[in-house]
């Protein structure tokens, strides 16, 4: 947990800070619960998920009896423990083979990067991995997968100039004459109110369902942290038009706006199955929601 510690150092500074002043010491009364607001709020856990927070540590305030300050801390941590508790999920490798993982999300959210690093996770589980070059829009997208591919000896599946709904049919009949264990397919970045773009990847959806049914098993959107709580929205659109089966938040380092994480518990819960707090590959890890409380106040 040191290195998830670096990593949220800069929610951590802010949000600590903040907290140290409310835990200081005096009595738990309004005025601490208006500060304890604020500081929530700040923290871009959205206005729902701070209300549902803060009535949770006033129930548990009052059954335990509470009357310092000071004992706010244990009761915000379990409080917040409970909300994004369930929105960590290991990713179940097993159930297919080729398990078809398709990516989604904005342009510079992290979606390439994120493959290159699931990649080489996978591959230290034993792992079979394929690469899908989804991103026909942007060559340096499919120049940056076809390099990592072959700095790490996975096949990369890609087209010049071709249709992202083609390079994933021809990558997932491919990983089944390979037999390969995962397929990750990357696609274009795109806003959820680009119309015409949302459409290609519902295409590029039903496409990988032709080449093997039930594919794509996971789609998961990649968010930049820095978005803070208009990732709620994100994930909403997202959501609607592909049905997601989870999330990546990237750049959980460069942000003090970790507290996302809350409002998307509250507002739409899907498994938040990796966290990024750095460039290396060892900073995109399985999301723990211990660690991350852990992390956030002690
Ligand atoms: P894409 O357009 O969604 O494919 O985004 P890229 O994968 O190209 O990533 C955009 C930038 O974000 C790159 O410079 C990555 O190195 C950077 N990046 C991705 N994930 C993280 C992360 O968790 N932490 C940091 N600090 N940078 C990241």
């Amino acid at each position: 947990t040191e290195r998830l510690k670096a990593g949220l150092s800069k929610t951590r500074d802010k949000l600590g800070k903040q907290f140290a002043g409310l835990f200081g010491g005096g009595k738990i009364d309004e005025d601490l619960y208006e500060e304890l607001e604020a500081v929530l709020l700040t923290a871009d856990m959205g206005v729902s998920a701070t209300q549902h927070l803060l009535d949770d540590v006033r129930k548990r305030v009052s059954l335990r009896g509470l009357k310092d300050a000071s004992e706010l801390k244990g009761a915000l941590k379990d409080a917040l423990l409970d909300l994004i508790g369930p929105l960590e999920k290991p990713l179940d490798l097993q159930r297919a083979a080729p398990l078809v993982i398709m990516m989604a999300g904005v342009n510079g959210a992290g979606k390439t990067t994120s493959i290159g690093k699931l990649a080489k996770y996978f591959q230290t589980l034993d792992k079979r991995v394929l690469l899908a070059a989804g991103d026909t829009f942007r060559a340096a997208a499919r120049e940056q997968l076809a390099e990592w591919g072959t700095r790490n000896n996975v096949t990369v599946v890609s087209q010049q100039g071709g249709d992202a709904a083609a390079v994933c049919y021809d990558a997932i009949q491919a990983a089944i004459a390979r037999k390969i264990d995962i397929v990750l397919a990357d696609t274009a970045g795109r806003l959820p109110t680009q119309l015409h773009l949302m459409e290609e990847i519902k295409k590029v959806k039903r496409v990988c369902n032709k080449a093997l049914p039930d594919a794509p098993h996971e789609i998961l959107l990649v968010l930049d942290a820095n978005i803070g709580q208009n990732a709620v929205q994100q994930v909403k659109a997202f959501d609607d038009a592909l049905g997601l089966t989870g999330l990546i938040l990237t750049k959980l380092d460069g942000t003090a706006k970790g507290g996302a994480i809350a409002a998307i518990a509250r507002e739409r819960p899907i498994p938040m199955y990796f966290i990024g707090v750095g460039e290396t590959l060892d900073d995109l890890r399985p999301f723990s929601a211990r660690d991350y409380v852990d992390a956030l106040f002690d």
